[in-house]
């Protein structure tokens, strides 16, 4: 047996078996090695009756007394059994014929199931059991490994698949192809690739339990390294392949292009920008492709650097696209581009499905023109109705919410060429997940914030305690300040979201008569949402209350306080988000989550997170802890990539050794081919050097 047969040449697996078996992935007979368990059952004990009690799920060894149908409200067999220590009913509702004749007095049993308290003593219902021929024989069969519970589906047992996995182990287990060979020393004592599928379908009585379920013993790591290792490998060869193959037009660096575009700003680039900013230039002069990542913490300056590029890309003659993973925030983005780049001469066309046909056909005509220019919108950039012929550079905003399909079908938008891509997140990813899970970008990090900052101060107070917080915007807005009221919901609704923030409005209204007070959620006309945030920047209000709308792009210095109502409901990088709406300026700025007691225990860890630091990169690794990397990194690690045995939090010490162990393997490659190239392929230096 090899473990590339298909499962059918193992005894007893027919054409239907082998069907149920693909729905759990499993085609070949190795897959039936990978195919891990999910917990353990402890069968290698034999309880005495006399120890066992009701709740327990143990072996027991016992023998016939007698067995009688039962017609009680529904007929069963009751078969009583001891073992000398005591007495257990075993109680099978469902029973054939042949099945009762098997239950003689003084048959011997083997049998593994809950505990139950019954009319008369304990009972087992339902066990599994087997007949033996003596105490001895039954003695004889106890597993002297702990037993595997593996994942099911529908048309298979557990016990079926675990005789089916120890068939294909003792078939061919040992000739399991394993290339990594004995790991280095420095990533810890972990066992062979044979050892550890061994260890886990088959672990020793007296296994680290703990260590086990925590997904932290030596076995599972061996093959979490290899998962990690390949995924790894997977997407630095997509960057290789996709370097190799894509061709995109160099957009050549434009002197004076961008100090053009801090002069309409009226600020200078920070050293992290300036960093950021030559680094883009630099892949975008190149053919391949960019492929770039930038991160930075909420206003570090990120729209302005794409800002910075779009204009290069413009001024060298293409057209430079933005996409925002929502209509409002394409809408936003819009009216911010507007005012960097028109005072530059800059077109900014805005493609959304919410404006009317006439317009949106005008818009698409622009596009089309080929004209040098900037299109804003969402996806539907990239549908087939619109047309960008000079699409040269694509920036994408909040990366996580696009998978690595999303941004291979923007690759396909480019026709001669591909367009440069630069992936803005909103916000930070820890540093051993961004390696792992974006390893086909090259990332910039802007780890600097601009000057005159001041940090925002975050109190957490309870909902009960709303009173103060009434006194401290009336302080704030008579000292000509500005505050945001984030009114936030469970569910996803825009009607409801919609009517708490107008009833808060209405309250505000009330309890602060001389208070400025604007509107602004979802459910707005475009043009009513942009007049009230307009007239918010203007100074016109002095408290916008929005549903999480503002979440992000909305930039307004003079907003000094920030108010999130049920900030127990939201997440650590939305409220960081939020939080980053005020502080823009070097006025001192506070942050008041609002919160529905009694605080849940991972709330209170969010907030207590918030109170604590204003560094996202900090935020972000907490965030990984309370939610895991499938929500961190939204589709690409759930529904793209997701991980059989590793785990991005709890694995995160495997990562650096992995891209170390990855680094390795190139480099052994490449010193292979420039000594045999030398060797053999000297008349060719071209290709030896390819
Ligand atoms: P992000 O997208 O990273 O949250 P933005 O690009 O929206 O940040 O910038 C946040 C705010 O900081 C904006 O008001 C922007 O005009 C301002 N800003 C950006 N870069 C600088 C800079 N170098 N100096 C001063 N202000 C800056
Ligand atoms: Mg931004």
């Amino acid at each position: 047996m090899k473990p590339t047969d298909p499962l059918t040449v193992l005894p007893g697996v027919g054409p239907k078996l082998a069907d149920t078996l693909a729905g759990l992935a499993l085609t070949t007979v190795g897959d039936l090695l990978f195919h891990l368990p999910r917990g353990y059952e402890d069968r290698t004990r034999v309880w005495p009756l006399a120890d066992v009690q009701p709740g327990m799920r143990v072996q027991v060894i016992a023998r016939v007394e007698r067995a009688d149908v039962r017609f009680g409200r529904r007929r069963s067999l009751l078969v009583n059994l001891t073992d000398g220590t005591g007495r257990i009913g075993m109680r099978l509702f469902h029973f054939s014929k042949s099945q009762m004749r098997q239950f003689e007095p003084g048959q011997w049993l083997r049998l593994f199931g809950d505990v139950r308290p019954g009319h008369r003593g304990l009972e087992m219902p339902h066990p599994e059991y087997r007949l033996a021929a003596s105490r001895d024989a039954a003695g004889a069969e106890v597993e002297a490994t702990l037993t595997p519970l593996y994942p099911l589906t529908s048309g298979i047992t557990n016990p079926r698949l675990r005789g089916l996995i120890g068939r294909a182990l003792d078939g061919c287990l040992r000739q399991l192809d394993d290339p990594l060979g004995p790991l280095p020393a420095s990533i810890g004592n972990l066992p062979s690739l044979i050892d550890a599928i061994k260890t886990l379908h088959r672990p020793s009585p007296d296994i680290d339990l703990t260590q086990l379920a925590a997904g932290q013993h030596p076995a599972q790591q061996r093959l979490a390294f290899e998962e990690l290792l390949a995924h790894h490998l997977s997407l630095t060869r997509l960057k290789r392949r996709l370097a190799d193959t894509l061709r995109a037009q160099r957009i050549r660096h434009i002197d004076g292009a961008q100090a053009a575009l801090f002069k309409a700003l009226g600020f200078s680039p920070t050293g992290a920008q300036t960093r950021v900013i030559g680094e883009i230039a630099a892949d975008m002069a190149r053919t391949t492709p960019m492929m770039r990542l930038v991160q930075g913490d909420v206003g570090s300056g990120k729209t302005v650097v794409a800002a910075a590029a779009l204009v290069q890309a413009v001024a060298a003659g293409q057209q430079g696209a933005f996409m925002a993973p929502t209509e409002l925030l394409a809408e936003q983005h819009t009216q911010t581009l507007r005012a960097w780049l028109e005072p530059l001469r800059i077109e900014v066309v805005l493609v959304s499905g919410r404006l009317p046909k006439a317009q949106r056909d005008a818009a698409n005509a622009r596009l089309a023109s080929g004209d040098p220019l900037v299109a804003v919108g969402t996806h539907a950039l990239f549908q087939a109705s619109t047309q960008l012929p000079k699409l040269g550079l694509v920036v994408v905003d909040e990366q996580h919410r696009f998978g690595v399909h999303q941004r291979l079908a923007l690759l396909e938008k480019g026709h001669a060429a591909h367009p440069h891509q630069l992936i803005m997140t909103a916000t930070p990813i820890p540093r051993t997940l961004a390696m792992q899970a974006y390893a086909d970008l090259d990332t910039s990090v802007i780890d600097e914030l601009p000057p005159g900052r001041t940090p925002v101060k975050t109190v957490a107070i309870s909902q009960a305690r709303r009173d103060e917080v009434i006194t401290r915007i009336a302080a704030a807005c008579a000292d000509n300040r500005q505050a945001y009221w984030v009114n936030t919901l469970i569910e996803e609704s825009d009607l409801l979201d919609a009517e708490a923030a107008e009833a808060t409005a209405e309250r505000l209204k009330k309890d602060c008569p001389n208070l400025r007070i604007g509107l602004a959620h979802g459910r707005l006309k475009p043009a009513a949402k942009q007049a009230v945030m307009a007239a918010f920047k203007a100074g016109e209000l002095d408290v916008l209350v929005a549903t999480t709308v503002i979440e992000v792009g909305v930039d307004v210095p003079n907003a000094s306080l920030m108010i999130i109502e049920n900030a127990e409901r939201l997440g650590l990088a939305q409220l960081h988000q939020l939080r980053g709406r005020v502080g823009r300026g070097a006025i001192e700025s506070f942050c008041v989550l609002l919160y529905q007691p009694p605080l849940g225990k991972n709330a209170q860890a969010r907030l207590d997170t918030l109170r604590r630091t204003n560094d996202g990169f900090e935020i972000a690794e907490k965030d990984l802890q309370l939610r895991g990397p499938g929500e961190v990194l939204g589709t690409r690690q759930t529904g793209e990539v997701g991980m059989r045995v590793a785990n991005l939090v709890n694995d995160a010490a495997l990562i650096e050794p992995v891209q170390m162990f990855a680094a390795e393997l190139s480099a052994a490659e490449d010193r292979l081919h420039a000594v045999l190239g030398r060797r053999w392929l000297a008349g060719a230096e071209a290709y030896a050097r390819a």
